[in-house]
């Protein structure tokens, strides 16, 4: 028994509510068919491009992939919420599924982020958040994700009274037992809540801390207007300090966006900027970013579209044009229309006129930046480089 008891069981019709046919696909076949599915989608192919869209999708489903810029708070589903209130003896203020899923209206940063931490109370449990982390990581294993960073938000949980062991406990062993059964690794972001004190990012970090070995680094997430990064310079120092990496998100169409950039890169010296789309706008940045090997972690559901001048430019066009280490990623998925890694790729794909070519060289930008042993990442590499030739895609 691969999925825990009673969350997926009846789900095979409950996600029928989810709009778009892959996804539909992908969540009606049981989670134990992953490895199958992902062998199928690998084997056979003519070596030949893709020329249309039918082609072009499958192309996209079988590309070995990496993912950076997921919240596992935003992996939770309206299903999963009913289940997980259900276990823990709680009432939702809503009818069924669907009418939850009619909730999810926002308009902007803020009226997402009420959405996002509501849902969130129905976490309380080591299980639960093993059952979070193993529903997204079977997801993504189904759409050969083969490796993930994933980011969790342990102020919103601990100023709730659950214990970080919980937290960091629960998602551990089903990364555990993701990497046993389905085959996908992942490691763990921590993120401050920039909207918080920074006293209350502090203690996080401080009760997260027993638990290093179990995280890859930190992050910085939630709403940006008037938080600027170096709110948190100390909190980034102390993390580096004891062994871990650094990354933090610059929103798109912030006040203040390119400072905030400029701060992130010179001053924090992070390692990825997550979306950060305005730095097309400076020339001057998009050098240093490129002088430095910084990755971006691109997410175009919520963020591709940078304003300018009134009207919204592809963000994502412009950042490969323009030579960046860019990602591709879903970001909350749960909150965006049930699409995961290959759907928004495909998305992508269309808005952006991606070439297969510039669809591998996405991954490669992934593997390439994944904070991974160089073995591992040469593994990724090979069999990313395999199926690029398979399909007589140049990379
Ligand atoms: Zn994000």
């Amino acid at each position: 028994m691969i999925v825990p008891e009673g969350l997926f069981g009846t789900t095979g019709t409950a996600y029928m509510f989810d709009r778009r046919q892959l996804i539909r696909a992908a969540m009606a076949a049981p989670l134990a068919c992953a490895l199958p599915a992902r062998a199928l989608l690998t084997e056979a192919r003519a070596a030949t491009p893709p020329q249309d869209e039918a082609t072009m999708v499958r192309f996209i489903a079988g590309l070995p992939k990496a993912e950076f810029h997921v919240h596992l708070e935003g992996t939770l589903e309206a299903e999963m919420k009913f289940a997980l209130a259900r276990r823990n003896g709680l009432k939702l203020p809503y009818a069924d599924v669907a009418a939850m899923k009619r909730s999810y209206i926002y308009h902007d940063l803020p009226s997402f982020l009420k959405i996002y931490y509501d849902g969130m109370q129905v976490l309380l449990t080591e299980q639960d958040f093993y059952d979070l982390a193993y529903g997204y990581l079977g997801k993504a294993a189904s759409q050969n994700v083969l490796y993930a960073e994933m980011f969790f938000d342990p102020q919103e949980h601990l100023k709730r009274g659950v214990p970080i062991e919980a937290v960091i406990g629960g998602i551990t062993r089903a990364r555990g037992d993701a990497a046993k059964r389905l085959g996908i690794e992942s490691q763990l972001i921590l993120c401050f809540m920039r909207d918080l004190s920074a006293e209350s990012a502090m203690e996080a970090l401080d009760a997260a801390l027993p638990y290093k070995d179990q995280l890859v680094g930190v992050g910085l997430d939630s709403d940006e207007k008037g938080n600027p990064p170096e709110k948190f310079a100390e909190h980034f120092a102390k993390a580096r300090a004891a062994g871990l990496h650094v990354t933090m998100h610059c929103d798109v169409n912030q006040e203040n966006t390119l400072d905030h950039i400029r701060t992130a890169l010179v001053d924090l010296k992070t390692e990825r900027i997550d979306h950060g789309g305005n730095i097309v706008q400076s020339p001057e940045l998009v050098a240093l970013a490129k002088s430095l090997g910084i990755a971006f972690t691109v997410c175009p559901t919520f963020s591709g579209r940078v304003m300018e001048g009134g009207q919204p430019i592809n963000a994502l066009r412009k950042m490969l044009d323009a030579g960046l280490k860019v990602s591709v990623n879903s970001d909350d998925p749960a909150y965006m229309g049930s699409e995961y890694i290959t759907q928004v790729l495909i998305r992508a794909q269309k808005d952006s006129a991606l070439t297969p070519a510039e669809l591998v060289r996405i991954e490669r930008n992934a593997f390439g930046t994944a904070w991974i042993p160089p073995a591992q990442r040469d593994g990724y590499l090979a069999r990313l480089t395999a199926y690029a030739e398979s399909w007589g895609v140049a990379a």
